[in-house]
């Protein structure tokens, strides 16, 4: 099958569908120009990830000094970066009333800055965007503690308890957000259609949403530049750039509604 005709063929599947899970993971935002912190050369390669884990982050403020220079340099990279084509293509998915919800495992929200709903958006790995104390749970806007930090402040603690802040993405060793997972889950299990933009489908529970989908019988669609394990039984399977491909899908759905 040629990309167009998969194109088509995924077009029809959103066409038919009531409720389309749209499933995102680095690869959406390495098109952004994000790095992908688990690649070789990311920023990872650069520090040691023990040094991250989240019972260190909690026992060491040489760990938390180390935490936030990383974690800076990233978000001075999100900062810079543009939501792409892929972004913009759920977003006009969402607009023609086929979208259930995002469901994504990157922290840098470009779905939201693309326009997508807040409230469609699931983040499994948490955000960027804000910082919570770890001892009181009071949660405040990124931008104000990273203007902390650019005047000097290594490490920033909480105005209320004194507890250290950290930004509210899931670091190693952390629990992944229960109400997210089981939503996520939910959603998985109740779509008619389920759309892989950019992920490897390695880390759980992402791995097992799909099969969760497949299971509940709906169609399963890959855009990937690697394989994941799940793609043997892919009803439809694009190894693309994301942006290449939703712009292909997106424009063989609007032929679809134009009759
Ligand atoms: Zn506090």
């Amino acid at each position: 099958m040629t990309s167009d005709e998969k194109y088509r063929k995924v077009a029809a599947f959103i066409d038919q569908a009531r409720r389309v899970v749209a499933f995102s993971g680095a690869g959406i935002s390495t098109e952004s120009g994000i790095p992908d912190f688990r690649s070789p050369g990311g920023v990872w390669s650069r520090y040691d990830p023990q040094d991250f884990l989240y019972q260190n982050f909690l026992a060491s403020h040489e760990a938390r000094i180390k935490y936030w220079r990383m974690s800076e340099e990233f978000l001075g990279a999100i900062l810079q970066a543009e939501p792409n084509a892929a972004h913009h293509a759920l977003v006009e998915i969402e607009r023609l009333g086929k979208l259930d919800c995002v469901i994504t495992q990157n922290v840098d929200g470009l779905h939201q800055r693309a326009g997508t709903s807040r409230e469609k958006v699931i983040e499994l790995h948490g955000t960027v965007h804000t910082v919570s104390c770890q001892e009181c749970g009071a949660r405040t806007s990124r931008g104000e503690v990273s203007e902390r930090i650019r005047g000097g402040v290594a490490v920033p603690y909480c105005d209320l308890c004194s507890g250290p802040l950290k930004p509210d993405t899931i670091s190693f060793g952390q629990a992944m957000p229960e109400q997210e997972t089981r939503e996520a889950l939910e959603r998985s299990r109740a779509c008619d259609l389920f759309l892989v933009i950019g992920s490897s489908l390695v880390v759980h529970p992402a791995a097992r949403m799909p099969v969760e989908a497949a299971m509940n019988n709906a169609k399963l669609v890959i855009i990937n530049l690697s394989d994941t394990p799940h793609d043997h039984f892919t009803t439809v399977l694009l190894r693309e750039p994301a942006g290449k491909a939703m712009q292909g899908i997106l424009s063989a759905y609007r032929q679809i509604l134009a009759g």
